[in-house]
């Protein structure tokens, strides 16, 4: 069994990477990939103590990119992974990452204005308190949550912060096709996370669609996810087969604000093939 889209602390998980390493060595899991938004620091602390436990250790990362205007009636940002980019990540790649860290930042700023502006009482130390390296909505969750303003995580988004919630501020984020340039000129290999989450609901539009990412440089799909039942998942296939991409998967395991998502099976039966982390591998090296 492994695992290949995880969080911790260093984003918005609550394990710590050491708490993830001990965890994946307590289910047996025969690898193991840490998938941060936007940063590698979890990895990087990860990464000797999994050397220590025998664990092998992928690096990834977890990037938002916006999907083009003509498609954007369909909502939402698109999510893309990067593996392999310790080998080290380019010069111009940590650089990218350093704005796209800056623009949250300035994101991150304002979100605590607009809302301040409709009374909620919020400041930037506080979220970025919680947040650590990268702060992010889930932790105004968690904040709004605290004091009480709203009854639930999920409320903290209905009523505030999601795209269509009234103190929602855009943040700057890079088109698809910059995100997956950006990976594969870092040495990175660059895959869509989740597509159920592009909530693109015709079919035959949400092929288009992957293609049209793969004609930008995608490499592969993530078929395996806790979102996907066993519909998305034979759906997801076919189009690897068909547009020739790599197969990924992962539980997305964030923990205890995510709670029914669990290391290494999801809600329950998920059983990532070890082979697709062999078949990743050997297209990195290719
Ligand atoms: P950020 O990158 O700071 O804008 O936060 C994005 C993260 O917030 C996503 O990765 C999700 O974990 C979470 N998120 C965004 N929209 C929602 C929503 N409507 N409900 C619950 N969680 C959400
Ligand atoms: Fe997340
Ligand atoms: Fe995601
Ligand atoms: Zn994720």
């Amino acid at each position: 069994m492994i695992d290949l889209h995880t969080h911790t602390t260093e984003s918005d998980g609550t394990y710590s990477p050491a708490q993830l390493v001990e965890a994946a060595v307590d289910i047996g899991l025969e690898a193991l990939a840490i998938t941060d938004h936007d940063n590698f620091s979890g990895y990087e602390l990860a990464a000797p103590l999994a050397r220590a436990a025998g664990l092998d250790l992928v690096c990834g990362i977890e990037l938002s990119t916006r999907m083009p205007r003509t498609l954007a009636r369909h909502g939402r940002s698109v999510h893309i992974l990067g593996y392999f980019l310790n080998e080290p990540p380019s010069d111009g790649y940590q650089q990218w990452l350093r704005q796209i860290q800056e623009a949250r930042r300035d994101r991150n700023r304002r979100l605590v204005q607009s809302l301040n502006s409709l009374g909620v009482e919020i400041t930037l130390e506080e979220v970025e308190a919680a947040g650590g390296h990268m702060t992010g909505r889930p932790h105004f969750a968690a904040i709004l949550l605290k004091k009480g303003y709203v009854k639930d995580y999920q409320e903290a988004f209905d009523v505030y912060l999601d795209e269509s919630a009234k103190a929602y501020v855009q943040r700057l984020e890079p088109g698809v096709p910059e995100g997956i340039h950006r990976i594969r000129s870092g040495n990175g290999l660059a895959v869509v996370a989740h597509p159920f989450r592009l909530n693109i609901r015709d079919h035959a539009e949400e092929e288009k669609f992957i293609r049209w990412m793969r004609d930008e440089g995608l490499q592969g799909i993530e078929v395996y996810h806790t979102d996907h039942g066993p519909g998305q998942e034979a759906r997801y296939l076919g189009y690897a087969g068909k547009l020739d991409l790599a197969v990924t998967g992962g539980t997305d395991f964030h923990g205890d604000i995510k709670p029914r998502i669990k290391l290494g099976a999801g809600l329950g039966g998920m059983a990532i093939p070890r082979g697709v982390l062999d078949n990743l591998r050997e297209l990195a090296r290719a």
